[in-house]
């Protein structure tokens, strides 16, 4: 069985395309709108010295009376129970936000590898609110899912934590 790496963070910072970069397909489904993934994903890596597993989470339903910052902690938890390696995904062009503090501690309990993803890092005069995340204690990596940055750094220090 390869071992698994999981894709956790708020709707919209960027999951599934990182997901897609790292899969190099497109399956799963990317929006603008927050939610829009549906169900846990899973692809393989390939491109890694280590393959590996890796799960796209985010099956977050967004009805108005969930409380989506629970419904991501429960993903958190499931990520954390099934996967050797977790990326906590988040905005790094908002900055940090609260859940993102909430899903840290919950990360920090499980003890198991974390890598905090910082995304939307476009270009390197694009530092955005990158900085604010230091805070999180974490080990952490700034990536472009979308334009592809940093992609090959991020991978070898996923090997480096399997
Ligand atoms: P998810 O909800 O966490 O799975 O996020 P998605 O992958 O669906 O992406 C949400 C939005 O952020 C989409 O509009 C993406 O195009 C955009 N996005 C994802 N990665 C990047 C990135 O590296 N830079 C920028 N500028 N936008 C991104
Ligand atoms: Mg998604």
């Amino acid at each position: 069985m390869l071992p698994t790496i999981a894709l956790i963070g708020r709707p919209n910072v960027g999951k599934s395309t990182l997901f897609n970069r790292l899969i190099r397909q497109q399956k799963a489904l990317t929006h603008d709108l927050p939610g829009v993934t549906r169900d846990r994903i899973y692809g393989v890596v390939r491109q890694s010295d280590v393959p590996f597993a890796l799960v796209d989470t985010g099956g977050l339903v967004m009805d108005e009376d969930q409380n989506f910052e629970q419904e991501i902690m429960q993903q958190a938890q499931e990520a954390i129970a099934e996967s050797q390696v977790i990326m906590l995904v988040v905005d790094g062009k908002n900055g940090l936000n609260p859940v993102d503090e909430q899903v840290a501690r919950d990360l920090r309990e499980s003890h198991k590898p974390v890598l905090l993803v910082v995304n939307k890092i476009d270009g390197y005069e694009k530092e955005g609110n990158a900085s604010e995340f230091h805070a999180l204690g974490m080990d952490m990596l700034n990536v472009s899912a979308a334009h592809g940055h940093n992609i090959p750094a991020l991978l070898d220090r996923l090997n480096e934590l399997l």
